[in-house]
């Protein structure tokens, strides 16, 4: 039994592996990727529905059947309408974090009831449409639950609404991505003097109020980690629903944060493994008792995006080759600016796009932009270079390039989506690449904006 589910997932990783290829090959044949489009992003259709089919079957499999599970995908790791879209058909809603992502949500059709809101600054207005619509919302501070009791005396919504809180249980290895530090800015930090206490009567006091959210962390975050900040969610609301004498808290909003293996073709760990892993240490929260949602964004996507792009020139510089591509910090900003925590795998590929072989050596792989430092991966033992071959950056579906950096007014790459059919490789856009008129136009360009020469 074992031994079969692991032959499945490796057979799961080199099918990934081998439609990348068969992608990248399209992908050149194609013209996707070509001198006028030097750089694009790839998305894998197949594996994309392949995790969210995933995802809901490790939830499934560890709760009764019918227990209301929302799983909301974190618009902010792919801010893509079609992406949005896919996964809407998929079963999957979407969490959002400002008017830009609520907009993005409805234009791909999610509708409210499976959308949640969870911004740290949530304007008036943004709280007004939200309420307006039905969509749920978790509170991030006292000051804000406030403007929502205005609210919610003045009129009537239809919008599940939460608190979100800060278990301080620590960070992981990436500081700026750990949310439950002592000192984070999300959420009512739940160990500071009285906090407890005031959340505890928050609930009480308003007899609306139905769900409690965490989200501990993003990528970093050791699994065990992540288990103790669910945990102590699930204590929180079983005292709030003791003390309530009713079941007053009927969701728990599990956050997402699930960390991605970069290092190799390996899923791990898996949504079914963190479902089992909570199953063994919170039993009660998937006893059917209470209602979930999970917010995944990086979990979902990552292994399905591939940044593809040309060599222009290969150089040398102190005897150390150089691969001058169009990939660098635009499209890949975290891991240039930060190599030791982003590494990225890099794929290497002849001017046909076939995998190159032969012997390896250590290369830099260099982006476009006029800043030294504009690398993807420094010394990276792979077949030698030259100008006209193609690089992949793996691992990309979430946070690279859909996060586009304006650096140097490098455009934003064509986006494509890929499946195989009989006949071959079918790319559909998901977004087109920027042109040079809209840089002009978005950098302030045109007659009308010539205010600043006449104050
Ligand atoms: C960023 C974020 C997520 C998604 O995190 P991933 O690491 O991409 O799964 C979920 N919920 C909240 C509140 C977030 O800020």
């Amino acid at each position: 039994m074992l031994a079969r589910a692991a032959d499945r997932s490796a057979a799961a990783r080199t099918d990934a592996a081998a439609r990348r290829d068969q992608a990248v090959r399209a992908a050149v044949e194609q013209g996707v990727v070509g001198p006028a489009a030097p750089v694009v992003g790839l998305l894998d259709v197949v594996g994309i529905r392949a995790s969210a089919a995933a995802l809901h079957a490790a939830f499934e499999a560890v709760t009764p059947p019918g227990t209301p599970v929302l799983h909301a995908f974190a618009v902010k790791a792919a801010p893509l309408v079609p992406v949005l879209r896919l996964l809407r058909s998929a079963g999957i809603g979407a969490e959002v974090a400002s008017p830009g992502e609520l907009a993005l949500a409805r234009a791909a059709g999610v509708p409210p009831t499976r959308t949640v809101l969870d911004s740290p600054a949530k304007t008036s207005a943004e709280l007004r449409e939200a309420l307006a619509l039905g969509i749920a919302v978790n509170a991030d501070n006292p000051q804000e639950l406030d403007r929502i009791d205005a609210m919610a005396r003045s009129a009537v919504t239809g919008s599940p609404l939460g608190i979100r809180v800060n278990p301080q249980i620590g960070g992981g290895a990436i500081g700026a991505l750990s949310t439950a530090t002592p000192t984070s800015k999300f959420g009512v930090p739940l160990r500071d003097e009285d906090a407890r206490e005031w959340v505890v009567r928050a609930f009480l006091d308003r007899p609306w109020l139905t769900r409690l959210h965490a989200h501990s962390g993003s990528q970093g975050m050791p699994l065990e980690m992540m288990v103790r900040g669910v945990a102590a969610t699930y204590e929180l609301a079983e005292e709030i629903n003791e003390r309530a004498g009713r079941r007053q808290i009927d969701t728990i909003d599990i956050g997402g944060g699930l960390p991605v293996n970069f290092g190799s073709e390996e899923e791990t760990p898996t949504h079914a493994q963190y479902a089992r892993r909570l199953k063994a240490r919170v039993p009660g929260l998937l006893d059917g008792r209470y209602g979930l949602v999970t917010e995944f964004g990086r979990s979902l996507l990552a292994k399905h995006g591939t940044i593809l792009a040309r060599v222009e020139y290969a150089k040398r510089a102190g005897g150390r080759p150089i691969a001058v591509t169009h990939a660098g910090v635009q499209v890949a900003t975290r891991t240039v600016y930060m190599p030791a925590s982003w590494p990225l795998r890099i794929g290497a590929y002849d001017g046909k796009g076939r995998p190159k072989g032969g012997a390896v050596v250590g290369q830099d792989i260099a982006g476009p932009a006029c800043f030294a430092g504009d690398l993807l991966a420094e010394n990276r033992p792979l077949p030698l270079l030259e100008a006209g071959d193609h690089v992949t950056a793996l691992d990309t579906g979430a946070y690279y390039f859909a996060h586009h950096y304006s650096y140097n007014s490098l455009g934003r790459p064509g986006v494509y989506g890929f499946a195989e059919y009989g006949e071959g490789v079918r790319f559909a856009v998901v977004r087109e690449p920027q042109t040079l008129e809209e840089i002009v136009r978005e950098a302030g360009g045109g007659p009308e904006r010539d205010g600043l020469r006449q104050l």
